[in-house]
C-alpha cells in the first residue's frame, strides 16, 4: 500500500505552496508514501546561470547567481519559520560556496551535476523542515546513494538492477515506522558517490523508478494544470482535458513534446501496470487525467503539442555531390555524440536536414563538427507544431497561419509544422 507523489518546481515555488502542500499531506490518509520534489520554481535555471558563471570564471556572475538563489530560499524561510535562517540550509550554501570557490575541471557537464543538484537538496531539505515543523512526522531521504547511474553527467543512464535493490532497502515503512518519506527528483550518483542528474524535467523519471521499485499502487504527479490537456494552455486558448491516455498515447504525446510529462517516465510504469495521475495542486478533489493500461475507451481530440526554440541544421556536400548513407550517419554521430535529439527530418537529392532543440553549447558543437565535412547552414528561433488525431485540413491552424512555414508533414495519424518563431 504505498503510493509516489511529485510535486515539481512550481507546487512548491513559494512560501503560500508548500503550507498548501503540508495541508494536503496532512488531510491524505493514504498509510505510505513517497514524495519526490524538484528544485523550488525556476532555481534550476537559477542554478544553470550560477553553472555557467562558475565553468567560464565570472567572479560577478557567480556572486549574482549565487545571491539570488540565496535570497530567494531566505525570503521563503522567513516566512515559514519566521526566522532568518535554518542551520540545514546553511550548510548546504556553504557546501554550494565551497564548491564555487575552487577551480572548475574541464568537464562543464560534470561540473554542472555537482552545482545544479543543490537546488533539490535546498527544495526537499526546506520542505521536510517545513512539514515537521506544522507537525507532520516525515523521513528525508538522499536519493543519491540509491539512485545509482552512468558517468554520463547531465543524462545520466539509471542502473535498474542495483538502485531497484536499494530503494526497496531503504524505505521500508513498516520496518522503520515511517508513513511519509521525502527525496528528490532530478538527482543521483556513480557508484563513486560523484552526483549526477537525469536531464532536465527528470523529477518525474524519478517519480516513476521509485514508484516501480517499489511496487506502488499509483504515482501522482501533481502540476499547475487539470491534468494533460489537449494542448498547452499557455500557447493556446481553448484547451481540453484528457481524462484518460493509455500508456502508448502518453509515450508518443511526451515523445513529440507535451512537456506535462517527462518522456522517460511512461516505460518504467507501464512495465508492471502502475497507473499515473496527473493533477492540478490547487484543486485536489479535481479528477484529472488517468494513464493506463486500458486501451482507448473514446477516441481522442486533436492534440497539440508545441516544442519552442528549435533549430533546423542543413548540411550538403561541399561540392553539391549527392549525400550518401555514409554523410547521414556522419551527421547523427555527431547528434549522439552531443546527446542531441532528433525532432524531425528532411532529405532532398542534395541536403539532408534536422530540427533539434537549440542549446547553445551543444549547437556550437556540432556545428563545429559538422563544418569539418560539409557546407551547413542553419535556422534559429523556429517552433515544430505537431497535431495529433486529426484530419489535417480540418485542422484550426489558427496558431500558424500567420507564420513563415519552413517544413511541413504529414503522415496517417500526425501532422508535423516547421515554423518561425
Ligand atoms: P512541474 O511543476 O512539474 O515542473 P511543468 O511546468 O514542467 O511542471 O509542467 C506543467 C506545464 O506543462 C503546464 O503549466 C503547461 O503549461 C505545460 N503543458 C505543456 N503541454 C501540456 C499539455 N498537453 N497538458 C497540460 N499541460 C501542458
Ligand atoms: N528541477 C529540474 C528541472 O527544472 C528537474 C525537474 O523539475 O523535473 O529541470
Ligand atoms: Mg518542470
Amino acid at each position: 500500500m504505498i503510493k509516489v507523489y511529485k510535486f515539481g518546481g512550481a507546487s512548491v515555488k513559494d512560501a503560500t505552496n508548500i503550507i498548501r502542500l503540508a495541508n494536503q499531506l496532512k488531510e491524505d490518509q493514504y498509510p505510505h508514501k513517497v514524495v519526490v520534489i524538484s528544485a523550488m520554481g525556476k532555481m534550476t535555471n537559477a542554478f544553470e546561470r550560477l553553472a555557467n558563471a562558475y565553468f567560464e570564471q565570472n567572479s560577478q556572475d557567480k556572486k549574482d547567481a549565487f545571491d539570488y538563489i540565496y535570497q530567494y530560499h531566505s525570503n521563503i524561510i522567513s516566512e515559514l519559520f519566521n526566522q532568518d535562517s535554518l542551520i540545514e540550509i546553511e550548510e548546504l550554501f556553504e557546501q554550494i560556496e565551497t564548491k564555487i570557490a575552487d577551480s572548475p575541471s574541464l568537464n562543464f557537464d560534470f561540473e554542472y551535476d555537482q552545482i545544479v543538484s543543490f537546488g533539490e537538496l535546498l527544495s526537499t531539505k526546506l520542505i521536510s523542515k517545513y512539514i515537521s515543523h506544522a507537525g507532520l512526522n516525515n523521513s528525508w531521504v538522499d536519493i543519491r546513494p540509491l539512485l545509482r547511474t552512468s558517468e554520463n553527467y547531465r543524462e545520466g543512464v539509471v542502473d535498474w538492477q542495483i538502485s531497484e535493490q536499494n530503494i526497496r532497502q531503504k524505505f521500508r515503512f513498516k520496518t522503520n515506522n515511517v508513513s511519509l518519506y521525502i527525496t528528490q527528483g532530478f538527482i543521483a550518483s556513480t557508484y563513486t558517490n560523484l552526483t549526477t542528474t537525469l536531464g532536465r524535467e527528470g523529477s518525474d523519471y524519478s517519480a516513476a523508478i521509485v514508484a516501480k521499485s517499489l511496487e506502488a499502487d499509483s504515482l501522482t504527479i501533481w502540476k499547475d494544470v487539470d491534468g494533460v490537456l489537449n494542448a498547452d494552455p499557455r500557447y493556446f486558448t481553448v484547451t481540453e482535458k484528457i481524462e484518460f491516455l493509455s500508456y502508448r498515447d502518453a509515450i508518443e504525446l511526451a515523445y513529440f513534446g507535451a512537456s506535462v510529462i517527462h518522456p522517460k517516465t511512461l516505460k518504467p510504469l507501464r512495465d508492471i501496470g502502475i497507473p499515473l495521475f496527473v493533477k492540478n495542486f490547487h484543486h485536489t478533489i479535481r479528477e484529472g487525467t488517468m494513464i493506463g493500461k486500458q486501451e482507448k475507451v473514446k477516441p481522442l481530440p486533436p492534440i497539440y503539442i508545441l516544442k519552442k526554440d528549435q533549430v533546423l541544421i542543413t548540411i550538403a556536400d561541399r561540392g553539391l555531390s549527392f549525400l550518401t548513407e555514409e554523410d547521414i550517419a556522419f551527421f547523427y554521430q555527431a547528434l549522439a555524440f552531443h546527446q542531441a535529439k532528433s525532432n524531425l527530418v528532411q532529405q532532398s537529392a542534395l541536403y539532408f536536414s534536422v530540427v533539434i532543440d537549440k542549446n547553445d553549447r551543444k549547437f556550437s558543437a556540432i556545428i563545429e563538427q559538422l563544418m569539418q565535412k560539409y557546407q551547413v547552414k542553419y535556422n534559429d528561433g523556429l517552433e515544430l507544431l505537431t497535431i495529433q488525431n486529426s484530419n489535417p485540413t480540418r485542422n484550426s491552424l489558427d496558431y500558424i497561419s500567420h507564420k513563415e512555414l519552413l517544413i511541413e508533414q504529414h503522415n496517417r495519424k500526425t501532422s508535423r509544422y516547421l515554423v518561425k518563431q
